[in-house]
């Protein structure tokens, strides 16, 4: 079993008596433990983090080569913390080293971005001056399918822009993020980034702590409305990155081979797992039939093992939970009448593992068509005219991401404009990009991350007027 990793609190290694253990979702069995922090222990966290706040804040310059030279530090330990992230996460461990990376490149954007004071006036009568301030201790809570990057996209802008942090992973994916607070710790002031661990509870007492000053969150629909219910009476700040449910809308003159193996990996990337992956296929009535063939194929050639394995392409669900309730949509989905054309069952032996799986015939109503899977299963749903996909695909309380495809990329794009969600991508999907901004519509989210608005959701507006008169 591997050494617990300590939580890092006010610059230093921090352990706890009590802990819980941390399974390989692809051996099914605990390999490591994390600490269950104490509430004394999250009080000295947000203690510090209000401590540093008051020298971090001051000096943009730092903080930007501090930054920078976090974004070295994270690279130059790849191999200590991708092959944690895979064996707590399941995801293949090019795809953990490429997640490492990407806090990398989050944290060199952040630190290069130029955002310049606006000034409204600036004459003989008058100097306004809009500014951006930080807005003091923020408490940041991630999900168990991406804990590094969707970490980072809080951690750049939010200390970028001068706040401090305490941050708390999933319990099911707590050993990279834990790893990570011992990587920066050297080069991060103290308190400026604690990393606590524990399980949902801990989340609950740090959303109702009085220190922080914003909750940026990133999990379910379910647990944001939580968080929004525990940050009202204080009126804490809230970012809420929550669960999508993204259409994908083939239009007819898509050319179903030509597409099949971008959008299989736009729904079945990181096994499904993705908040903004594709979870519904809209394909028209006259080339369905030539659609699921095609998915399916692409289904039928994917490698499922290890994450460990270099050849594998998809690993095991994150936890037994996820693959239960991906079985269990399925085997609902099944007895009403839709077809696994691949997969439709575990993969035998220990592990999370389930098969990619296809379906035909599955029909709006079943709850593999409303909710969220966040697993390897894609419904694909005929239509009969644009208008009837669009409804469809608006038709629900999510609203992350959607796609249109199609030949004819203007008319795709026109169809895009009529997805009610954060992000439309034309001809692909899943294209993230650190300057790009990203949040929900409707239940999918309150704000967004990345780019100047994403650091601006850390700030506040202050105007400094100035009278000359
Ligand atoms: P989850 O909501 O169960 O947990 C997320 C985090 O919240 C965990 O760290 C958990 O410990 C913590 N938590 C649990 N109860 C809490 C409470 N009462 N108060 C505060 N924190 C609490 O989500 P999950 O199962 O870990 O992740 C999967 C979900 O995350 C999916 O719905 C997915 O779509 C969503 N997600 C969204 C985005 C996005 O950017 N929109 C990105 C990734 C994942």
């Amino acid at each position: 079993m591997a050494d617990q990793i300590p939580m890092t609190i006010g610059g230093g290694d921090v352990a706890t008596s009590g802990a819980f253990d941390v399974v390989d979702p692809a051996t099914g069995l605990p390999f490591g433990s994390a600490p269950e922090c104490t509430e004394a222990q999250l009080d000295e966290a947000m203690r510090t983090a209000q401590d540093a706040y008051r020298t971090w804040r001051k000096d943009e310059d730092a903080r930007r080569e501090i930054l920078r030279a976090s974004a070295d530090a994270v690279l130059a330990a790849t191999d200590d913390i991708a092959p944690l992230l895979t064996q707590e996460q399941g995801k293949p461990l090019a795809d953990a080293q490429m997640e490492v990376r990407s806090v990398a490149l989050w944290l060199r954007y952040f630190a290069n971005l130029e955002v310049a004071d606006e000034v409204l006036a600036d004459d003989e009568n008058v100097h306004i001056r809009v500014e951006r301030r930080p807005l003091g201790v923020v408490a940041a809570i991630t999900p168990w399918n991406f804990p590094l990057s969707l970490a980072a996209w809080k951690i750049a802008p939010a200390l970028r822009a001068g706040n401090t942090m305490v941050l708390k992973p999933s319990p099911y994916t707590p050993l990279a993020t834990l790893k990570l607070g011992q990587v920066l710790a050297p080069i991060l002031p103290a308190g400026v980034l604690n990393v606590v661990s524990g399980s949902d509870p801990l989340g609950a007492n740090m959303t109702s702590h009085p220190v922080p000053r914003k909750i940026s969150f990133t999990g379910s629909v379910g647990t944001g409305k939580y968080v929004a219910a525990a940050a009202a009476p204080d009126l804490k700040r809230i970012t809420l990155e929550l669960g999508g449910n993204d259409p994908a809308i083939l239009l007819d003159d898509v050319d179903p081979q030509a597409v099949a193996e971008k959008l299989f990996w736009s729904a079945f990337r990181n096994n499904g797992q993705v908040c903004s992956a594709v979870k519904r296929v809209y394909a028209p009535e006259s080339k369905y039939d030539e659609v699921v063939e095609a998915l399916a194929a692409v289904a039928r050639s994917a490698k499922v093992g290890a994450g460990i394995d270099p050849a594998t392409q998809l690993g095991p669900l994150n936890n037994r939970p996820q693959r239960d309730r991906v079985e269990n949509l399925v085997q609902d989905a099944v007895s009403r009448g839709a077809q696994a054309v691949t997969g439709g069952a575990r993969v035998d032996g220990p592990g999370y593992f389930y098969q990619p799986t296809i379906l035909r015939g599955a029909t709006d109503g079943m709850a593999v068509v409303d909710e969220e899977q966040f697993g390897p299963v894609l419904p694909v749903l005929p239509y009969s005219s644009v208008a009837d996909a669009l409804e469809r695909a608006n038709g629900t309380n999510f609203g992350l991401s959607g796609s249109v495809w199609g030949a004819d990329a203007d008319r795709a794009e026109a169809v895009a404009e009529e997805l009610d969600c954060g992000t439309a991508w034309v001809n692909t999907h899943l294209a993230l990009r650190p300057d790009q901004p990203f949040g929900g519509a409707k239940w999918s989210g309150v704000g967004v991350e990345n780019g100047h608005w994403g650091l601006s959701s850390f700030t506040e507006t202050k105007v400094l007027h100035r009278s000359r008169r």
